[in-house]
């Protein structure tokens, strides 16, 4: 076989390899598609130069198809490393360089000195020094990332390449002299060709299995996303406390959508304004800041309003204050994603990204959305489980406790006083009176009077306090409270009502009057609250709008 059928055989392999990457290249990802279809229409012009080369001026034919060459190899070299490690491989600095040292030497010995014994010298210790360059950098970066190396074949075939061509330089320097042209035979020549033509051939084939496995990855990928998915569901189904739910929502966003910082927001009562009721943050925004959006404000409101997944670019965030403050931290996208039910949008989630979308494969609007619904959904049964233990514990009129979990709390902190040698007190309050209202006012206004008195009770007491309707009464039970810190409040409670006025009383007030009793050692429920009761009989003898404590029988 002579070079020329050499030359013609790695003039059709250039071209089967330009037609196959145009058809396949489109699955690696736009950068390296692009440079993979550059790297095969490079060197196919170039061979069909060198193979025809008898009917072109020697400038054209040597100086820019060699250059050309070199150049497909570069893009190669550089599709290879841009396919591994996407963003790092974005600079070509070398190649400049590289590309203008080459240029300049087949200028001089083409036209000024032309020499083929050179020529191979200068191209092949430069193909070394490229491929050396893409081994180590491969390397390294593979070290760095702990990837598993994805164009293997490729990788293994930049480092046979850098070793014949750095043997390609030691042989025509040993046999000096001895080639003249391309097409003379010569066995490194011949060499050479072949292991172009292999070169090539192996160059494609790792270049498809690298994108048939990164295909297989991104598949398995969205498999472990759904799976992820799946567990939320099945997961969530066992969760009917926002409480509990809450933090297995966190989960799925940050295993499923590798997100690490995201807020969740529901609408108020009434519609007009939506606030954060969760959040978890990674990057330590400052989220907090603002809790509370009106209808349409924000990312969650826009997303609320349009029903639809909103990506926002941090450079395109309309409010800079924020966008700058956010991209210091490494902020690259925010994402907002309707909360979406059968009645209604009922909130959003906004999710924060540090790792620019484009550049991930974790985005995909429709399965967000479809997230979306299904954190709805879970939500809204959580809701409407709040909802109907709040109806089972309260008392429908007054929002306070009713009997039946008074019972149920004043059992439980009992035990935890008579554990722990706590103290506890309680409080039985009497409105003043109150049939008079009732008989003078009508019943209506008594309930407004009633309701109200709730309020003050709610206003007035602590967080800590249980608060209860009590058949006609009301009972309060301050826990971990002595009888001096329960006096406190229920004098408060005393004050604020004398200072309440009543529309529908005509200037007339309404007082209360409480008595109080203390736990000490051994008493039970019954007998605490039977001697607030008779502390209550003495506060109304002794003439109401004011507070009886119990007189302790036994010291
Ligand atoms: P005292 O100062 O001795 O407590 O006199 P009083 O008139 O308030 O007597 P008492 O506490 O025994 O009566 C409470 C009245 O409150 C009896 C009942 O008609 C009325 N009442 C109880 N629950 C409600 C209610 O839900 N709405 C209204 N409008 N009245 C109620
Ligand atoms: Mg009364
Ligand atoms: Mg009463």
């Amino acid at each position: 076989m002579d070079n020329f059928t050499l030359l013609a055989t790695m003039f059709i392999v250039a071209g089967v390899n330009a037609v196959f990457t145009f058809a396949s290249s489109k699955n690696a990802g736009e950068t390296v598609s692009t440079e993979w279809r550059r790297s095969s229409i490079l060197l196919l012009i170039a061979f069909s130069l060198i193979l025809t080369q008898s009917s072109w001026p020697k400038f054209i034919s040597i100086i820019i198809a060699n250059y050309l060459l070199l150049l497909g190899f570069y893009f190669q070299i550089y599709t290879a490393l841009c396919f591994e490690f996407k963003k790092m491989a974005e600079s070509k600095p070398y190649l400049k360089i590289i590309t203008i040292v080459y240029a300049l030497s087949f200028l001089y010995f083409t036209y000024i000195d032309f020499h083929t014994t050179y020529r191979i010298i200068i191209i092949s210790s430069l193909l070394a020094l490229c491929y050396g360059y893409a081994v180590v950098k491969t390397r390294k970066n593979w070290k760095e990332s702990k990837n598993l190396l994805r164009t293997k074949e490729v990788f293994y075939l930049f480092g046979v390449a850098c070793l014949f061509y750095i043997g390609r330089t030691v042989v025509t320097i040993i046999e000096f002299g001895q080639v003249n042209s391309l097409f003379d035979k010569n066995t490194m020549t011949t060499v050479a060709f072949l292991f172009l033509i292999f070169f090539n051939l192996v160059f494609l084939m790792g270049m498809f299995n690298a994108t048939i496995r990164e295909k297989n990855v991104l598949i398995n990928r969205e498999k472990e996303k759904l799976n992820h998915l799946f567990d939320f569901l099945s997961d969530t189904a066992k969760h009917l406390k926002l409480e509990d739910l809450y933090p297995s929502i966190e989960k799925v966003l940050r295993k499923s959508f590798k997100v690490n910082t995201a807020a969740i927001f529901l609408k108020d009562e009434g519609e007009n304004s939506h606030s954060m009721n969760y959040v978890f943050n990674d990057l330590d925004l400052p989220l907090d800041e603002v809790k509370h959006f009106n209808k349409g404000e924000g990312l969650s409101g826009k997303a609320m309003e349009e029903n639809r997944v909103i990506t926002i670019d941090i450079d395109t965030y309309p409010n800079r204050h924020v966008a700058d403050a956010y991209k210091s931290m490494g902020v690259t996208n925010l994402v907002g994603i309707p909360l979406k039910t059968a009645e209604g949008v009922m909130g959003a989630i906004t999710v924060v990204y540090s790792t620019d979308l484009k550049k991930q494969n974790v985005f995909n609007s429709e399965l967000f959305y479809y997230l979306g619904e299904q954190i709805a959904l879970v939500l809204q049964n959580a809701l409407l489980y709040k909802k109907l233990t709040q109806l089972a514990e309260t008392d429908s009129m007054t929002g306070l406790l009713n009997r039946r979990k008074m019972q149920e709390m004043f059992d439980l902190e009992l035990k935890k006083a008579k554990r722990s040698n706590q103290s506890l007190t309680v409080a039985i309050i009497d409105l003043d009176n109150f049939k008079n209202v009732n008989d003078n006012y009508g019943h209506d206004c008594g309930d407004r009077v009633i309701k109200n008195a709730a309020r003050v009770f709610q206003k007035e007491c602590r967080e800590t306090d249980y608060i209860s309707r009590w058949g006609e009464e009301f009972l309060c039970l301050y826990a971990s409270s002595d009888m001096s810190a329960g006096l406190l409040v229920t004098e408060r409670v005393r004050k604020a009502f004398e200072k309440q006025s009543y529309p529908c009383l005509d200037k007339a007030n309404v007082t209360i009057s409480a008595g109080m009793a203390e736990y000490h050692e051994g008493m039970t429920m019954d007998q605490l609250i039977a001697q607030a009761d008779k502390a209550l009989y003495e506060a109304k003898r002794k003439g109401r709008n004011r507070i009886e404590q119990a007189v302790i029988e036994n010291t």
